[in-house]
């Protein structure tokens, strides 16, 4: 496993220097993603530097243990959605626009909780009366 001696330009944004911290809470393009992410579940605002943040932020906002688990279905699937496309923008030199990336994090989230309601019966229903209220986020 090799340390970086220099700084990494973030192939996102390409103008900053790339760090876990930039990757998922600084750089243009995670703050645009997590704020789509925040306004779909109407969730408080939280500087996000590592993994353990995401996390404890978004158990933090659940106000059950069905959101929990959503919530954390989220945020899995949010920090996905931000590693591929940092990999594709450095592999492949193409960076997807915020919008995709959130649409596609939307899509695993639904496919997460076919599976997962299928394996610990949560109450489906429930699960997208939540999602549903996208439309009703204040502040
Ligand atoms: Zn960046």
């Amino acid at each position: 496993m090799g340390m970086n001696q220099n700084p990494i330009t973030c192939d996102m944004c390409k103008s900053k220097e790339e760090t876990i911290a930039h990757f998922f809470s600084e750089c243009e393009m995670a703050v645009e993603v997590w704020g789509k992410v925040k306004h779909w579940w109407g969730l408080n605002n939280k500087e996000l530097k590592t993994v353990e943040d995401v996390f404890s932020w978004l158990e933090a906002e659940a106000h059950s243990k069905e959101q929990k688990l959503a919530l954390i279905s989220i945020g899995i699937a949010t920090l996905c959605g931000l590693w591929r496309n940092g990999n594709e923008a450095t592999f492949k030199n193409c960076s997807k626009k915020a919008e995709d990336i959130f649409v596609q994090i939307q899509r695993e989230y639904f496919l997460w909780i076919d599976s997962r309601a299928n394996r610990v019966e949560i109450d489906r229903n429930f699960l997208v009366n939540l999602v549903d209220h996208e439309g009703s986020v204040s502040g």
